[in-house]
C-alpha cells in the first residue's frame, strides 16, 4: 500500500513518530475527543472561513467536492488553468504528499499562498506548515511568489463591522520557509520510513506528548504511569517530571528525600509518602477572620470567542455571561441565592446586564447595590 503523506501528518509526524504510525494504523488506540479539543477544532475552522473574506470573490475546492480527493486535485487544476484569481482550500498532490492550501491567490504568473490561523502569533510548528506547502507546490511545478501565515491580532478592538485588515495580521514567512525546505525534505524520508515499517516505533513517553499539540494516543501510551505518579506534583515543571520518570521515578512516594521541593510541594509530596491529609487550623481560621458580612460566594462562567462578537472586546477576550452568587448577609442567616444567565441573542452584548444594578440585588456593605 502507498502511505500519502498530508499537511497534517506530517505536522504530526514531526511531533512524535510514534503517534504517526499510531494515526495511520491503529485508530483504535486513539483517545475520543474531548469537547474541549472539538471546540478547538471548530474554532480554527470558523476563523478559517472569516479569514476568507480578506481575499473574496473565491471557490471553495473542498466545498465544491465534498472531500473526494481525486475530484479536489482536478478542479484545483481546472480553476488555476481557467484564470481563477483566487481559491479556497485548492488541493495539491505530487511524490506522494497532500496539501490543502487555505487561500491560494494569483500574483501574475506565480502564486501566494495564505495559511490561516486561529492563534495570536506565529509559532516554528506553522512554519513548518508552511514549508511542507512551499515544498510541494514546487515540486508541482506551481511558482510560489510568497507564502504568509494569517493569524489573529489581540490588539484589534471591535467597534461595529469586523475590520478584516485589523482582525488579522499577514505575516510573510518566505524567506523561512525556503531555509526549512531541506529540513521538510529530510522529515519526510524519516516518515515515509516509519510508515514502511511494520511495527510500531518504540518511543517512550516525553515532552513531545503535550507539544505543540497535546497527544491524541496518550491513553495507550501512558496507561502504565499510575494515579499518583510524578506527573502529578503541583507546579513542577515538566523538564524536571519528566528527568525523574527517566531517571525511573515513576511515583510520588518514591521521589528521594533531599529532592528539591518548594514548600507546597513538599507537603503534597509527603502526604502521598505518609498516606495523610494536610489541615492547617491557623492559617484557615486567619482567613475566616478577613472575611466580613455580608459575604458573598460567587461563581461566573465566560467564553472566550476568537472573533469578538461584541463592540469594545479583542479576539479570545473573556466575556462573562453566567454567574451563580451565594449570599450571607449576617452570621447564622439563611443562606440566599440569585443567578444570570445572558439571553442567547445574536449580537447582544452580555456584559453590562451581567454587572447592572438590579432591584431586589443584596446590597454591599456600603449601602450601594451589587
Ligand atoms: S502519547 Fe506521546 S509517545 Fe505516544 S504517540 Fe503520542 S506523542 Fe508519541
Amino acid at each position: 500500500m502507498t502511505n500519502i503523506i498530508s499537511k497534517s501528518l506530517f505536522i504530526r509526524g514531526c511531533q512524535c513518530h510514534k503517534s504517526l504510525y499510531l494515526h495511520k494504523f491503529h485508530d483504535e488506540l486513539r483517545d475520543t475527543l474531548s469537547e474541549a479539543q472539538e471546540a478547538i477544532f471548530s474554532t480554527g475552522t470558523s476563523v478559517g472561513e472569516v479569514a476568507r473574506d480578506l481575499y473574496p470573490g473565491g471557490t471553495n475546492i473542498r466545498e465544491l467536492t465534498a472531500g473526494d480527493t481525486a475530484k479536489a486535485l482536478t478542479e484545483t487544476a481546472n480553476h488555476m488553468a481557467s484564470g481563477a484569481r483566487v481559491i479556497y482550500e485548492a488541493a495539491f498532490s505530487c511524490d506522494n504528499l497532500l496539501a490543502y492550501v487555505d487561500i491560494l491567490v494569483r500574483d501574475g504568473e506565480s502564486w501566494k499562498i495564505f495559511e490561516v490561523k486561529a492563534s495570536t502569533s506565529v509559532s516554528d510548528t506553522y512554519l513548518l506548515d508552511c514549508a511542507f506547502q512551499y515544498h510541494l507546490l514546487t515540486l508541482c511545478g506551481i511558482q510560489v511568489s510568497d507564502v504568509s501565515v494569517v493569524h489573529l491580532n489581540n490588539k484589534y478592538i471591535r467597534q461595529g463591522a469586523l475590520e478584516l485588515k485589523e482582525l488579522f495580521k499577514t505575516v510573510s514567512v518566505l524567506e523561512e520557509v525556503k531555509t526549512l525546505r531541506s529540513v521538510v525534505i529530510e522529515n519526510l524520508e524519516q516518515q515515509f520510513a516509519i510508515l514502511n515499517a511494520d511495527s510500531i516505533p518504540a518511543i517512550d513517553i516525553g515532552l513531545q506528548c503535550h507539544s505543540p499539540y497535546p497527544c491524541d494516543f496518550m491513553g495507550h501510551c501512558w496507561k502504565h504511569v499510575p494515579e499518583y505518579s510524578v506527573f502529578e506534583v503541583a507546579g513542577l515543571s515538566a523538564n524536571k517530571k519528566m528527568a525523574l520518570y527517566s531517571s525511573g521515578i515513576l511515583e510520588i512516594k518514591d521521589i528521594p528525600e533531599g529532592y528539591k521541593l518548594n514548600k507546597n510541594q513538599k507537603i503534597q509530596v509527603d502526604g502521598v509518602k505518609h498516606n495523610r491529609s494536610h489541615f492547617d487550623k491557623a492559617m484557615v481560621k486567619e482567613f475566616l477572620n478577613t472575611l466580613k458580612y455580608p459575604i458573598y460566594f460567587m461563581d461566573f462562567e465566560t467564553m472566550m470567542p476568537a472573533i469578538p462578537l461584541f463592540d469594545k472586546s479583542t479576539p479570545y477576550q473573556q466575556i462573562p455571561f453566567q454567574y451563580s452568587l451565594h449570599y450571607l448577609p449576617h452570621r447564622g442567616a439563611e443562606l440566599q441565592h440569585m443567578e444570570f444567565l445572558a439571553e442567547a441573542i445574536e449580537g447582544k452584548d452580555p456584559r453590562e446586564a451581567f454587572i447592572k444594578v438590579a432591584g431586589g440585588y443584596p446590597k454591599t456593605r456600603n449601602g450601594a447595590r451589587l
